[in-house]
């Protein structure tokens, strides 16, 4: 049968994007639109001007009620998750400094106190704090730990004569490092620290210091500004230290544990494993926005890459009166639309995550399971979104030759402000790690309670049979090498390539094989007398391939499902396209790891290179709308010179 070009509905398509958050979706974009001169200012002003420009902005926002609708209703909020996270996601098409201090504010400090916090907190912090008029930072990081924040140095120590705890710095490493709204802005730090009760360490814990009054750092306190960054120029990073600065015992955050005036502690957690992680998972939110951000920045690099390929001629090609549009040229599609296609299926992904997000945070969904799920799919989507946006922004730019290079055309500043999304939230191999564990634990019971090694000694403690059964690996392996052929001679190589069920059946069984082997090695590893260590040192770079394949498996099933549930017709037939786009090119890019597991002939992977180019031959045509269809406001583009191009 011929093959029928759709049209596309823009509009349309972005309602469909949009969701059920098209009007705040749409109150963010007006804000940004009133805000857009903001665009340029990194490169025109001084730094300090700078950041107060992105403070006022911040707070003119907050004013609006547009950062926080998170909060509980009687503080000023909706007590609306999924709308924040909806209105962070388009607030990142605007310029990303704002986009971080109000993460900074709302997401980190606020979500603190909200989170690990009980009601005088929340009484005495939360309004305040909505409103923009109690500005704050997290102070977690320290210069010698980051990733491993439960080895982190500065102590909160009881002292039961006075009920203050003491806040110090022991040593140089310990100082609180690369904190954002510190070095300028911030008068209230939410302060992780070592809890000391009695003289016994009561692990970290989170305790609100104030650190500056009237512009003035307080006594005790010392801050230094982090200086010039890659990017984000309009955060005031800095680094704080604390010299026995004393705090009033009620500066604990309580919600999972108190000391009481006479120096008792208790928890309704008695695991400090546990404990921390329990913490820590009430924070994900953040990691949900970041990855969320991620993808819009991603959206802005292609939409600016596409339009401008679809006004750019270079070289005569098919016609000796006019140059070529660089649209038209098959690498060009091979470079944009395989990363618009992705763009697209990790959008739908960050739907399931949003919403899931919503149904945990808003108490619809209380099951201990469903929560670490949350924790292990927004680590998952974050580490592969803000990957994902590292490497199409680059692409674009270079696919907008020069023009792409100069600072007004946008890409500098898109570059260079969202390059650390994939380090802070969690550095995304470090979140990878935790993606791996759900996968080889099933979320135990234990899982909260089990470290890096703790992990690995939890899959040896297993037999091989439970381990596999326990990875939820055991179900298809079987059955899918049936319905996988590797052979060259017992398949028409082209037949199935566009089947939903083909894509899923591939990448399920590469998910599933490297589960079952990354627990069979740490398995035999241990057997075999080798510290947990070190076993999980030389299968690390397998535990992280897996974790990956599980979450680019997610991303497919997420496009797919979404496709599926669309009405016939030109908007299905268009993100049909894609969404096959999107899995055969994820099944490419990992065709040596089909061939050597016998899933992928060599015939059938030159099959799939050849329907990914009619995929892209295919997608010509609607790539402008498909770009339009995210709904990105044009001020925001700000790229005239490549978008006005003739
Ligand atoms: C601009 C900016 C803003 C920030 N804002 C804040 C803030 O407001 N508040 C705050 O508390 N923090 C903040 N951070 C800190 C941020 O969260 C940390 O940088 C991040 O957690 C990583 O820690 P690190 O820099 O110490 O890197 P490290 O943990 O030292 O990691 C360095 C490298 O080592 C790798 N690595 C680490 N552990 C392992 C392992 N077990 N196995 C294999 N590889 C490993 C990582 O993948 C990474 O590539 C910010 C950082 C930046 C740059």
């Amino acid at each position: 049968m011929a093959y029928e070009q759709p049209t596309i509905d823009v509009p349309a398509l972005t309602a469909l994007l949009d969701g059920p958050y098209a009007d705040v979706r749409a109150r963010v974009c007006e804000s940004l639109v009133e805000h857009a001169d903001l665009l340029g200012a990194a490169d025109e002003m001084p730094r300090d001007d700078y950041r107060d420009l992105v403070r006022d902005t911040v707070l003119a926002l907050a004013k609006s009620g547009q950062t926080a609708y998170h909060v509980p209703e009687e503080y000023g909020g909706r007590g609306d998750f999924g709308a924040t996270v909806a209105a962070f996601e388009t607030t990142a098409y605007g310029d990303l400094s704002v986009l971080v201090k109000i993460g900074v504010q709302f997401g980190l400090f606020g979500g603190a106190v909200q989170n690990l916090g009980t009601k005088h907190h929340h009484d005495a912090y939360l309004a305040d704090l909505a409103a923009g008029r109690l500005l704050g930072c997290f102070a977690m990081t320290e210069t010698g730990h980051g990733s491993n924040v439960q080895a982190i140095g500065t102590t909160a120590t009881y002292d039961d004569h006075t009920q203050e705890f003491v806040i110090h710095t022991p040593d140089e490493a310990s100082g609180k490092d690369y904190i954002g709204n510190a070095a300028r802005h911030a008068e209230m730090a939410a302060v992780f620290a070592q809890l000391y009760v009695g003289g016994e360490n009561r692990g970290v814990h989170c305790l609100l210091v104030p650190i500056r009054r009237d512009d003035a750092v307080l006594p005790g306190v010392r801050i230094e500004d982090c200086g010039h960054k890659m990017g984000l120029n309009g955060v005031d990073n800095g680094r704080i230290w604390f010299d026995e600065v004393r705090v009033p015992r009620e500066a604990l955050l309580d919600r999972f544990a108190e000391v009481s005036p006479a120096g008792v502690y208790s928890s309704s957690i008695e695991n400090p494993n546990r404990r921390f992680f329990t913490m820590l998972g009430t924070l994900v939110m953040g990691r949900v926005c970041v990855g969320g951000a991620g993808i819009s920045a991603a959206k802005v690099a292609l939409a600016i890459a596409v339009r401008y390929a679809d006004r750019r001629r270079q070289f005569n090609a098919t016609s000796q009166d006019q140059e070529e549009l660089l649209l038209d040229y098959g690498m060009h599609q091979r470079r944009l639309f395989p990363l618009l296609a992705h763009t697209y299926a990790l959008h739908f992904a960050q739907d399931v995550l949003r919403s899931r997000f919503d149904d945990v945070f808003s108490g619809r969904e209380t099951d201990e399971r469903d929560q670490r799920a949350l924790e292990s799919r927004a680590a998952g989507t974050k580490a592969l979104a803000t990957w994902h946006a590292t490497e199409t922004i680059q692409e674009c730019r270079e696919a907008c030759g020069g023009a792409g290079y100069i600072s007004r055309n946008r890409f500098t500043a898109l570059k260079a402000d969202t390059d650390v999304f994939t380090t802070f939230e969690g550095d995304n191999h470090v979140l990878l790690q935790l993606v791996a564990k759900g996968l080889l634990t099933d979320y135990s019971s234990d899982f909260e309670d089990l470290d890096q090694f703790g992990m690995v000694r939890f899959v040896a403690g297993m037999a091989v049979d439970q381990v596999v059964e326990r990875t939820m690996a055991h179900k298809l392996l079987e059955s899918l090498r049936d319905l996988l052929p590797g052979g060259d001679d017992d398949w028409d190589q082209q037949a199935g390539l566009l089947d939903p069920a083909y894509h899923l059946a591939m990448l399920r069984f590469r998910e599933e094989h490297m589960i079952a082997t990354v627990a069979r090695r740490l398995k035999r590893g241990i057997d075999e007398g080798v510290e947990p260590g070190e076993v999980f040192s030389r299968v690390q770079d397998h535990v992280i391939a897996a974790a990956r394949a599980h979450v680019e498996r997610l991303v497919v099933d997420a496009f797919v499902e979404r496709h599926a549930a669309l009405e016939d017709g030109p908007l299905k037939v268009a993100l049909g396209l894609l969404s096959d786009l999107h899995a055969l090119t994820t099944i490419e890019g990992d065709r040596g790891w089909f061939m050597e597991h016998g899933r992928l002939s060599s015939a059938r992977s030159k099959a799939i290179t050849r329907e990914i180019s009619d995929l892209c031959r295919k997608l010509r045509p609607l790539a402008v709308d498909l770009v339009d269809g995210f709904g990105i406001p044009e001020e925001m583009l700000r790229a005239d010179e490549l978008l006005t191009w003739s």
